[in-house]
């Protein structure tokens, strides 16, 4: 099974404190540290997992600048099989849907099974990978939680839904998923992996490449415009609790029960 893992770069919540920029168009970039996006990590894991059983091979693809290489690269250590960029000017400033359209030029170039996305990144819109797959006229599931093959034709899948539920479906290849977190425990990569796939070619494709119009990508083709980031105002009622775990879990208690909220 040929499989395309879209991947992106993103500051590491772990690693980083995120505040707003003092222009509120963005959040404050400098010194941050990266990483690949935690859904996108599961999402290559699945991916050599299903190569493991089937045989095939994984592409990892990004958009992004010449800092995104290193998420490509660590994802190979990881086992995929190859990396592709796509990097140029005119992508900069795309809103979902020019990522969706890069995404959809470079999948078209080669002939892909299955598609995998993660569920969400870091601008939280899950729209990415359920625009591909309209784009592409490809059947998509989202959240997806479990893959079974159950031949090169349809895959199992499962879907986590509303209230802890499970939902089984048949799908049809080729199609695009979109992963979430959960699927499955992705691998360990040591420094030894990511030093055997450090010389390794990484092809990069601009829109020209692509047969992209500038107009159709980046901020040119974006209709999506962010126009204000603040951390909203606590409202009246609202508290913030504070202390230890066990603190706080003790004062959540006591507030629900002189609330009603608990007996
Ligand atoms: C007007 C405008 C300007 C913007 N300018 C920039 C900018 O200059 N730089 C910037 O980084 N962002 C910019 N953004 C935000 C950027 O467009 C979003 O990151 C993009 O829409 C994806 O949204 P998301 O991160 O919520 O992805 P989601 O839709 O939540 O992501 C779902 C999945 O899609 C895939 N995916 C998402 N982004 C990429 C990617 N870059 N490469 C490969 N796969 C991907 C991943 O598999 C991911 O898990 C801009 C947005 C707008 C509206």
């Amino acid at each position: 099974m040929e499989i395309l893992v879209c991947v992106k770069r993103v500051p590491d919540t772990s690693e980083n404190e995120i505040s707003v920029a003092g222009d509120g168009k963005d959040i404050q970039r400098d010194d941050l540290v990266y990483s690949v996006n935690e859904w996108d990590n599961y999402a290559v894991e699945e991916a050599i997992q299903i190569v493991d059983r089937a045989g095939g091979n994984v592409t990892v693809v990004t958009v992004g600048g010449d800092d995104s290489e290193e998420i490509l690269r660590r994802e190979m250590a990881m086992g995929a099989n190859n990396g592709i960029l796509l990097k140029d000017d005119a992508f900069e400033g795309s809103d979902g849907k020019g990522i969706a359209t890069i995404l959809k030029a470079v999948a078209q170039k080669s002939k892909y099974d299955l598609i995998l996305t993660g569920a969400q990144a870091d601008a939280g819109a899950a729209q990415v990978g359920g625009m591909l797959a309209a784009m592409m006229d490809l059947p998509y599931a989202s959240l997806v939680n479990k893959i079974e093959i159950i031949d090169d034709k349809k895959l199992k899948i499962g879907r986590e839904i509303e209230g802890g539920n499970q939902e089984m479906n048949e799908i049809n290849l080729p199609c695009v998923l979109s992963i979430q977190t959960g699927i499955n425990e992705p691998r360990y990569v040591g420094i030894r992996g990511i030093r055997k796939v450090a010389s390794v070619e990484i092809p990069t494709y601009g829109a020209g490449d692509l047969g992209l119009a500038a107009s159709a990508v980046g901020v040119a083709g974006a209709k999506v415009k962010k126009i204000d980031y603040f951390v909203p105002v606590l409202g009246d009622g609202a508290e913030m609790l504070e202390g230890s775990n066990e603190e706080i879990i003790a004062k959540l208690i006591e507030l629900l029960k002189a609330k009603g909220g608990l007996k």
